[in-house]
């Protein structure tokens, strides 16, 4: 199973200027693949004998003009146009797959990163070595183990990370989940999670404040002449807030699905249509605060590590609208709804517990239906996730209870 782990590098200047010059050809390649693709696309349809546009014509055409046309380009590693060409390639696939928009090209101090396959770098405890450039430091020491497949380096703010994508063994397992439980999890708009037991994660508190922060620097910022140095200024500010922010997000996460798998072993969750969800104004800012993809791969890795199984309910398991206590279903229940009354029962609902309720009783039939029809249950509601892989360290996550 492939696992990335993030870790901040500490380059010395010198370092840190070889990082922007790789990261710049990595950019100009990705931009000069993309125009490429274009013309050569027009091209083809003009004219049905000539090629379509491919990412490996492109890489050998790039590798054929590349020292007459772009000598500086040798100063870095070859990795660096190659891989983008490569990653232009898949963005391409995603596109045709209706999975992502159509690729746009990179912009500078916005995609600043390059990427190394496992052939080119090597890791020695708290060190990598970059082609070309040589040792650097990182600031901690790679926590899975397995082959290590590649790495990108990226600059966040004014920091320089590196990402290690890791082939985990699957013979590592970790303690079962303490009790060998079932429970429910609504992700949502008032609280970061809602657990079939009524309990409530409300996220960090830090979060809120940060957040009203960023608002407040955004709207500084735009107020700002362009190109003055306070603008500049502003802007870098605003970039630290931001990777700040996503520091605190991605911890809170890491918290939250630890503190789910150690203590259920069957995890119910929603099949959340990120893309449909965007849409929706009101529910874009919480989606995208709250990582929804990143819990869910969190989740998924994490209970295969424990044996556990997350069961993800169909997208249009009406995880809301459907009364736990009797299965009494709605036609309509607004967002703004918190509470309801259900007129079958009289049962008098949170909105969120009741979906999590919900996503529980779904886990455990379709957990049941799988042991019984081998092979075929739970495909019925989503994939039930088999077992492996290493995992980190965690605290215990405060969970409020609701009431
Ligand atoms: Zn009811």
């Amino acid at each position: 199973m492939l696992t990335a782990h993030k870790i901040a590098l500490d380059p010395n200047d010198a370092q840190a200027t070889h990082f922007a010059r790789a990261a710049g050809t990595a950019r100009f390649a990705y931009n000069w693949a993309l125009a490429e693709w274009q013309r050569q696309y027009e091209a083809c349809k003009a004219d049905a004998t000539l090629p379509k546009p491919s990412q490996i014509a492109l890489r050998r055409q790039l590798n054929r003009v590349k020292a007459d046309q772009f000598p500086w380009m040798l100063e870095v590693t070859k990795n660096a146009p190659q891989m983008a060409i490569i990653q232009l390639g898949t963005a391409f696939k995603n596109f045709f797959a209706g999975r992502a928009k159509y690729p746009k090209f990179r912009k500078k101090g916005l995609h600043d990163r390059f990427s190394l396959t496992n052939d080119q770098f090597g890791v020695d405890g708290s060190r990598i070595r970059i082609p070309v450039l040589g040792w650097v430091r990182m600031r901690e020491t790679l926590r899975f183990e397995g082959k290590i497949m590649s790495a990108t380096v990226s600059r966040v703010a004014d920091r320089w990370f590196v990402s290690i994508t890791v082939d985990t063994p699957m013979d590592s397992p970790l303690p079962k989940a303490e009790n060998q439980g079932v429970a429910g999890v609504d992700l949502g708009v008032s609280a970061l999670a809602t657990l079939s037991t009524g309990e409530k994660n409300s996220g960090p508190k830090a979060l809120k404040v940060l957040l009203s922060r960023l608002q407040r620097l955004s709207r500084g910022l735009s107020r700002k002449v362009k190109g003055s140095g306070n603008r500049k200024k502003a802007r870098a500010r605003l970039a630290r807030l931001h990777a700040r922010i996503g520091n605190i997000r991605q911890d809170a996460l890491h918290q939250l699905t630890t503190h789910l798998t150690r203590r259920f072993h069957t995890i119910g969750i929603e099949d959340l249509n990120v893309r449909g969800m965007m849409k929706n104004r009101h529910l874009a800012r919480s989606v995208s605060d709250m990582g929804l993809f990143e819990f869910r791969r969190q989740l998924d890795y994490k209970a295969a590590q424990r044996g556990g199984v997350v069961v993800v309910a169909g997208r249009w398991f009406p995880s809301s609208k459907i009364c736990s206590c009797c299965g009494n279903k709605l036609e309509t229940l607004p967002l703004s709804v918190r509470e309801w009354t259900c007129l079958e029962c009289g049962t008098i609902h949170d909105r969120d517990v009741n979906a999590a309720i919900n996503l529980k009783n779904l886990a455990v039939s379709s957990t049941v239906s799988a042991c019984r029809e081998e092979g075929s249950g739970g495909a019925l509601y989503g994939n039930v996730k088999p077992a492996s892989v290493k995992q980190e360290s965690s605290t215990k996550l405060p969970m409020i209870s609701f009431g």
